[in-house]
């Protein structure tokens, strides 16, 4: 028999991440060296404090059961708490709060609940991928929206076209900005929620990365800006400020009609998180502003150290106020992928090429700073043997 994929499927560019993955394993299991600058996993591991609770969690009865609905009251409770102290925002922990399977995962699910075939998904590119896929998979059109440096990589709303804004129903926005990493301020998010507001469209901002910065410059959450409830919500992940990627939890806050929609859809398709990582996460969001102040700490020196040794190879490089990436610019003469398959055979460094998160992404690479100082410092001992520039 012949096994017909659907045409969604047919659609979807490749995953980027999934495809260095395996190139990456690739010359692994050659024996090759390779240092990874390429998926944005934090290298070091859950902390102590997060792996005890777990094991008590896990012996408990009844968190052995289906978790279903928006989560565990503690954990809800846990990110009003969060949200008041790091934001000074206040939500109702039992309509403005929802777990989610990490943040991806609402983010993918998200446009079921919204789109009707052939409504438009505004999605930010270079960006990350999963808003477009989201859209594609439930028979959504993308609408891009260019990202460019001389505009700090804030979209342009009056470059859609009005018969693209009549069609819209959803728009993903992203700060801190992967893989750009550039910070919206309040006027950009005013700007955003005036034009969601005018054209009656679901902001829908993906915050994964407020607790990663640098110089002690706090990203701000959207939803601190007057009007945000109204038209949107926020995603928040505990993945990249706790090291618990692997562990799957994340949340929506924000709009309760919003939240209520992701809810539905979520009802008919999984059963919620695990009760345990639940508790787990709850204790990490309370206890854990000293080791998230910690992990900033090893990033600021990494990012310093990499900005400094970027520039004496000649790179022209922007230090990123946030997130753990670095976009910069490619040498003259390569092409995006043609620059990160140059490290990798030259050097065995991966690294993402910017066109994978879209075509304005063309000329760029993105570099992951989830590699430690001592690896760091062995791939510019690799890179100095090699002139860039003239
Ligand atoms: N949003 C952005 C911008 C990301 O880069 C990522 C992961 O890399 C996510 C969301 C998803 O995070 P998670 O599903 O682990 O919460």
């Amino acid at each position: 028999m012949e096994i017909k994929y659907a045409n969604t499927l047919c659609d979807l560019p490749p995953y980027i991440f999934a495809e260095i993955d395996k190139k990456k394993k690739e010359l692994q299991e050659k024996g090759i060296d390779i240092i990874s600058f390429g998926v944005g996993d934090p290298d070091e591991p859950t902390p102590d404090f997060i792996l005890k609770t777990m094991k008590l969690a896990i012996k408990k009865p009844e968190y052995h059961k289906y978790p279903f609905g928006k989560g565990l009251k503690i954990f809800r409770e846990e990110v009003a708490s969060f949200y008041k102290r790091r934001f000074n925002v206040s939500l109702d922990p039992n309509s403005e709060v929802h777990a989610l399977i990490g943040s991806k995962e609402g983010l993918a699910h998200i446009t079921l609940a919204f789109l009707n075939p052939g409504d438009i998904a505004l999605c930010p590119e270079p960006g990350y991928p999963a808003y477009a896929s989201s859209t594609i998979i439930n028979k959504g059109k993308v609408f891009y929206m260019p990202l460019k440096e001389e505009n700090h990589f804030f979209p342009d709303f009056d470059k859609i076209p009005a018969e693209i804004v009549s069609k819209s129903k959803i728009m993903f926005l992203n700060s801190p900005n992967n893989p750009t990493a550039s910070v919206y301020k309040e006027e950009d998010f005013v700007k955003a929620i005036n034009f969601a507001k005018k054209n009656n469209i679901i902001l829908v901002h993906d915050a994964a990365y407020t607790e990663m910065y640098y110089d002690n410059k706090k990203p701000m959450s959207f939803l601190e800006v007057e009007g945000s409830r109204e038209v949107g919500v926020e995603f928040h992940s505990l993945s990249k400020t706790y090291n618990m990627t692997g562990w799957r939890i994340g949340f929506i806050v924000g709009n309760k009609d919003i939240i209520k929609g992701l809810e539905k859809i979520k009802d008919n398709f999984d059963s919620g998180v695990f009760s345990a990582i639940q508790e787990t996460a709850a204790v990490a969001m309370r206890e854990g502003d000293s080791f998230a102040e910690k992990m900033r700490s090893i990033y600021q020196k990494r990012r310093d150290f990499f900005i400094k040794n970027m520039r004496n190879l000649g790179f022209k490089v922007t230090p990123p106020e946030a997130s753990f990436y670095v976009w910069t610019k490619v040498p003259e003469g390569f092409s995006s992928s043609e620059f990160a398959e140059f490290l990798l055979d030259k050097c065995a460094i991966v690294v993402t090429p910017g066109n994978g998160f879209g075509p304005s992404g063309e000329g760029y690479i993105r570099f992951a700073l989830t590699v430690s100082e001592k690896r760091m410092e062995e791939a510019f001992e690799r890179m100095s043997a090699i002139k860039f520039f003239e």
